[in-house]
């Protein structure tokens, strides 16, 4: 053979390689989103190293001032404490950064580890370490409320920090390592990973202030770009939200029961538009609650991936104040939607209680509440039979939320997935809406959990959701005006 063939078929080889590494990047995304994600297993969690520790020291850094201690330098060797010798080659340290704890100029402050990436410093008057972009956490310090040891960050987690207190001498550490069996204890020597044995402190980076602060309402979309009568509006929200119809359906609908031509990207863009001005309705009416709460999580496919969408419900008066919507299951939507319910509260209720499934997102965030003083009890019941006692007792509550998972579920199934993130996000709104005010109930003798008496007058379906436009229109102006 001809070497001349070689670049050619070598150019050939390199282009099936690219092709089989894409086919294979597409099949595992096939497999991941092909099933719907498993309930969550709980043999995965361990619940052991579930238990939240009581919250840590926080001790105040003490403050020092760089010239005093130039000063001091000064008096005490005879010598002035010289900045730092960089040579030429040497990355700059720049001159807007300044130790935290003594104020010290860049001049005396070494670039930890040469790299400027990963900007590590020292302080050469102070001896302090501090990272750039941690440096005001640096300002406080965690001990562990068992030895006064200083903790230790170990791990960024998404949402939070963990901080660990890794004293062999430590009480905590020692009682743990005493309650373990010698079977426990055997597993233990082989798998360290396997047991939490040190205390550890969760520092979030969320803040209460930040979850408190009040959406504004300023909308930009306009409702007079809806070009259909009020009337039809309520029609096509009936059938798309009432009876769960995708918008092709309901759009051919339209048109062959009422002569209508409307394209089921219009009947999108309208459910997106009627969800942005009844959410401030629907999220923020003053409900009268019970202080029994369950949460659950629940996919739907969005694009061809699985989503999830968190709901959290009042058990009793059948109330959903929670439709979180996002991506993951992680901590800080379980936050966020816990949030939904105790900012209803002026006080929070000594009984609060939250019903959720056994996902440990539920338990940091009861972490996250109690670290800002917010307390309430979280209720875990687990697997699908009554293994125990809590579950045995709070089934019925898991029940009811599971009930309204399947209610959504058949409102949503028809509609077959959807194409883009503001669809569900709309659709989830939407049907929350129309859970709370005009879906009867059977559990409360067919009665809309929440009454409102201007939706009584109203003699249909479709009038009543013009008529809870205009409300949400009031309630909006009304807000703004305060
Ligand atoms: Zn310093
Ligand atoms: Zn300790």
């Amino acid at each position: 053979m001809s070497t001349s063939l070689y670049p050619e078929l070598w150019e050939i080889i390199n282009t099936q390689q690219q092709f089989i590494a894409l086919l294979v990047y597409q099949l595992s995304s096939i497999y991941a989103n092909s099933k719907a994600p498993r309930p969550t297993d709980i043999a995965d969690l361990d619940y052991q190293k579930m238990t939240v520790d009581e919250l840590p020291k926080v001790v105040e850094m003490e403050k020092l001032d760089y010239k005093e201690l130039l000063q001091e330098h000064l008096h005490q060797t005879g010598k002035p404490l010289k900045p730092v010798q960089r040579r030429a080659s040497s990355p700059t340290v720049s001159s807007a950064i300044h130790c935290p704890r003594c104020q010290a100029p860049a001049d005396y402050l070494y670039l930890n580890n040469g790299k400027s990436d990963n900007d590590q410093y020292l302080c050469k008057v102070c001896a302090n370490l501090f990272n750039y972009k941690n440096r005001y956490t640096k300002e406080v310090i965690f001990q562990c409320p068992h030895c006064e040891k200083n903790l230790v960050k170990i791990k960024d987690r998404k949402g939070f920090d963990i901080y660990k207190c890794l004293n062999k001498a430590c009480p905590y550490y020692k009682k743990r390592l005493k309650s373990l069996s010698k079977k426990e204890l055997k597993q233990f020597k082989k798998n360290k990973s396997l047991f939490k044995m040190h205390y550890i402190y969760r520092n979030f980076d969320l803040t209460l202030s930040d979850l408190e602060a009040v959406p504004d309402f300023e909308t930009k979309v306009r409702l007079n770009k809806i070009h259909s009568s009020p009337y039809v509006l309520g029609l096509i929200l009936t059938y798309h939200v009432n009876y769960g119809l995708s918008a092709e359906k309901t759009a051919a609908l339209m048109f062959d029961v009422h002569q209508l031509k409307i394209s089921g990207q219009t009947i999108r863009n309208y459910a997106r538009t009627v969800a942005h001005w009844v959410q401030p309705l629907t999220d923020y009416y003053p409900y009268e609650l019970s202080d029994q709460f369950c949460g659950d999580e629940t996919y739907i496919r969005v694009q061809g991936k699985w989503h999830y969408i968190y709901f959290f419900f009042d058990a009793e008066k059948k109330i959903i104040l929670s439709h979180r919507y996002n991506r993951h299951r992680d901590t800080e939507t379980a936050i966020k939607a816990i949030h939904d319910v105790i900012r209803r509260f002026k006080q929070v209720p000594d009984a609060l209680q939250l019903v959720v499934d056994g996902n440990p997102i539920y338990k940091l965030a009861q972490a996250f509440y109690a670290q800002n003083g917010i307390d309430f009890e979280v209720i875990q019941v687990i697997g699908l039979t009554n293994k125990d006692k809590v579950s045995q007792e709070y089934r019925p509550l898991k029940q009811i939320i599971e009930r309204l998972n399947r209610t959504f579920k058949g409102n949503y199934k028809p509609l077959g997935g959807f194409h883009s993130g503001a669809g569900p996000l709309a659709h989830v709104t939407l049907f929350t809406t129309y859970f709370n005010f005009l879906r009867p109930h059977a559990k409360l003798e067919k009665n809309v959990p929440v009454l409102l008496p201007e939706l009584n007058e109203c003699p249909d379906m479709p009038q009543k959701w013009v008529k809870l436009l205009h409300m949400s229109e009031n309630f909006i102006k009304k807000r703004q005006a305060s």
